[in-house]
């Protein structure tokens, strides 16, 4: 029977829910052409064993096309009917000549430690009797005994989680192990939040690359906890840090990640999705199935939902007080009004990134190198009447400065997912950008596209931060207020040392240290208008680009920041702030650290002058490469072949409150897009 591991020669079905594991497979047991070789299932073992079971079952021993697709459609279709209920959106799907059907949870996992945190298991887990038949009268104690297994294995995983590697690094390289040439379907530049689940769909049927600058996440104490997001964010060195720093033109400090993960790995952890108007104003063509299955996949295997701090219960009070409302409690949706979104840190305050997805890349059609910097994107003359050129391939370095040609297959893409500065910044130093500006830097021009690096934009924050008289826990974003007036609200919470007088006569320095919190609320105004663009400041991909974002230089971002910074003002007056007041015979007053809103807050100009003084980034900055402009509605660079950028640099507008959900779901997204493409010109 040869090796039926996942996909390989064999019709995989993937069900999912309280599925009666029996009646599937003496169903499949009734059909002729087909034999059941393999049972592989897929659980997640934080969640109820009834109530979120993904069951894999693969048959095999087809005579081909016909047979399979007769067969599958039985099995849907038929007399399995406690299993059709559980079968989501099945597809067909041709690898290697062999027809298979994929469930919509192909390679999906389920919310809990996530299998980033298991060891052991190949992309399909557990199998039971590979290779061998099974007679049909212990198909009945076949299901009782995968389930004994996965219970072992539940107990066995949950004991090496935290300890072990993350399942994914399984096929992690540095890239000082990769040959100096080789071949893909697809070359992925940036393992960040777009390029991850990107690249661990399109494995499912190609052969992938995905070239990472940044090393793993979890080697990285301070990335992989809640409380390390400001000590990664201050721990910044020019090359190798995870948090790579760069300040605009402007001169307000900023940082980008450079670790497998990308920036979903070094953030502040805040998920919700897209407001509805997104997917229209984006101008990329969204098939609206592929959305919803998208952000699921995402949300079951890195999203969970976050417990209130004190703070953020505060904020929320505060919020409903002055009348943003309704409250839609925990949601990942985007609607008007105070919710509590999703977050990527779980309860115990460890991160879940994009890397974690890439547990459901198929392994064996995958390589991911570390410390892998792609330098330039390699062109060859095209045939094609739309484009005279054709990517067919990048060079990168690696960590001992030695460089790797990775070239394409036929049929082949490079694809940019290097973040809203690393995809344009790569483009340009490859060529693509407008004429005389890539010629006076002196880089031979592949074509004239003259908005690379034009229309980038940053996403102003402006707000306040006062000493709580109370203790608070470290609290990021976990609450939200969807305003009507171009803002939303959000707030932070901040555990830090008191700096103790050194050379205090009063007083015996403290044997250990002493603490007070500092609680934080801010406003991020929606789009914005203003737009900024970046350029060259030498040929090196590793310096930082020079950045320039305008903020407020168009006046409706103004308004939008002085309605939010109003806002800011009604929230503090709010009964709910009371308990953050220092109390005194004159009244309560914040201890603001840094500067307070201004004493007239019904003035325009004086809080315009607050948001021009006081602006800060969000780091939701996105552009660069906007569809219609740089790329088309497919997210295909126009005026080249073979060539996409998928990530947040082709965004205009920054999606909802905050953009790594949209991220996220646009990489598996557009991988799933992608393959389907693919596989009906295959069928044609
Ligand atoms: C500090 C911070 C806090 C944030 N907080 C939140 C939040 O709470 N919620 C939220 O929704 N959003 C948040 N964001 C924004 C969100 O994380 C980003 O918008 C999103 O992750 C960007 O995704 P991306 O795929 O476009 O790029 P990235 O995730 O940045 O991925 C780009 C990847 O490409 C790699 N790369 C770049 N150039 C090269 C090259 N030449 N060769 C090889 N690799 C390369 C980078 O190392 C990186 O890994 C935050 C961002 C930051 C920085």
């Amino acid at each position: 029977m040869g090796d039926v591991g996942p996909f390989k020669g064999s019709a995989v079905h993937v069900f999912k829910k309280n599925l009666d594991l029996t009646g599937v497979i003496e169903h499949i047991m009734a059909l002729d052409d087909v034999e059941i070789v393999d049972v592989a299932q897929d659980l997640d073992f934080a969640t109820d064993l009834a109530a979120d079971v993904v069951f894999v079952v693969a048959v095999d021993n087809f005579e081909g096309k016909e047979a399979a697709g007769g067969a599958v459609e039985d099995l849907v279709d038929g007399s399995a009917a406690a299993a059709a209920d559980s079968i989501h959106a099945v597809e067909f799907r041709q690898v290697e000549g062999l027809l298979f059907r994929v469930g919509e949870e192909l390679g999906g996992g389920s919310r809990g430690e996530g299998r980033g945190e298991r060891e052991g298991e190949g992309n399909l887990g557990l199998t039971l009797g590979q290779g061998k038949e099974l007679p049909s009268s212990s198909l009945s104690k076949m299901a009782a005994i995968a389930i004994s297994f996965l219970m072992l294995f539940s107990l066995i995983a949950s004991t090496l989680s935290h300890t072990q590697s993350p399942t994914f690094m399984a096929f992690v390289l540095n890239a000082t192990a990769l040959p100096p040439h080789d071949s893909f379907d697809y070359i992925i530049v940036g393992g960040g939040t777009a390029g991850c689940p990107l690249a661990a769909t399109l494995s499912l049927d190609h052969r992938v690359l995905l070239l990472e600058r940044g090393g793993p996440p979890h080697l990285n104490p301070n990335v992989m906890t809640q409380e390390g997001f400001i000590p990664t964010l201050r721990q910044v060195d020019p090359f190798h840090s995870p948090a790579q720093p760069f300040t605009s033109e402007e001169g307000v400090p900023n940082a980008r990640g450079r670790v497998l993960g990308g920036s979903s790995a070094i953030n502040a952890g805040f998920y919700s999705r897209a407001d509805d108007q997104f997917y229209n104003r984006s101008g990329i063509s969204w098939d609206p199935n592929l959305i919803e299955r998208s952000y699921q996949w995402v949300e079951k295997a890195i999203v969970f939902e976050p417990e209130l701090q004190s703070w953020q219960s505060s904020l929320r009070d505060a919020l409903l007080e002055i009348g943003v409302q309704p409250y839609n409690s925990f949601t990942f949706k985007h609607s008007l009004g105070t919710k509590i979104g999703g977050s990527t840190f779980n309860s115990s305050g460890h991160r879940h990134s994009a890397a974690d997805l890439l547990n459901y890349a198929r392994e064996t059609n995958i390589k991911v190198a570390v410390y892998a910097t792609v330098e330039r994107i390699l062109f060859a003359p095209s045939d094609s009447p739309t484009s005279k050129e054709n990517a067919i391939g990048v060079v990168f370095c690696d960590n001992l400065g030695r460089y790797h040609h990775a070239m394409l297959r036929e049929k082949g893409e490079v694809i940019l997912s290097a973040g809203a500065i690393g995809s344009p910044h790569l483009l340009l130093l490859s060529g693509i950008g407008q004429r005389n500006y890539l010629s006076s830097w002196g880089i031979p021009v592949v074509t004239h596209s003259p908005f690379v690096g034009q229309f980038v934009y940053d996403n102003p924050r402006n707000g306040i931060s006062f000493v709580s008289p109370m203790l608070l826990q470290h609290s990021l974003i976990q609450v939200v207020g969807i305003t009507d007036s171009g803002a939303y609200l959000e707030a932070s919470s901040n555990v830090l040392p008191f700096p103790t007088p050194v050379h205090s006569v009063f007083m015996r320095p403290p044997s250990s240290p002493l603490y007070f919190s500092v609680a934080s609320i801010m406003e991020k105004i929606i789009g914005p208008v203003s737009a900024g663009s970046l350029g060259l400041v030498s040929t090196e991909i590793r310096a930082n680009p020079s950045v320039r974002f305008n903020y407020f230089s168009n006046p409706v971002d103004l308004q939008r920041c002085v309605n939010g910074t109003r806002k800011i003002g009604e929230l503090l007056r709010s009964r709910a702030m009371d308990d953050y007041r220092f109390w005194g015979w004159s009244g309560g007053d914040f201890r603001f650290v840094g500067p307070g809103l201004p004493e007239n807050q019904s003035s325009d100009v004086e809080m315009g002058e607050f948001c021009r003084r006081t602006v800060n980034t969000i780091w939701h900055y996105h552009g660069g490469c906007l569809v219609g402009r740089v790329v088309d509605e497919n997210l295909k660079v126009m005026g080249v072949g073979s060539l996409r950028v998928i990530d947040g640099s082709t965004f205009s507008i920054s999606p909802g409150t905050n953009p790594q959900a949209t991220l996220l779901m646009l990489g598996r997204h557009m991988g799933l897009k992608i393959l389907k493409e693919r596989m009906q010109k295959t069928t044609i």
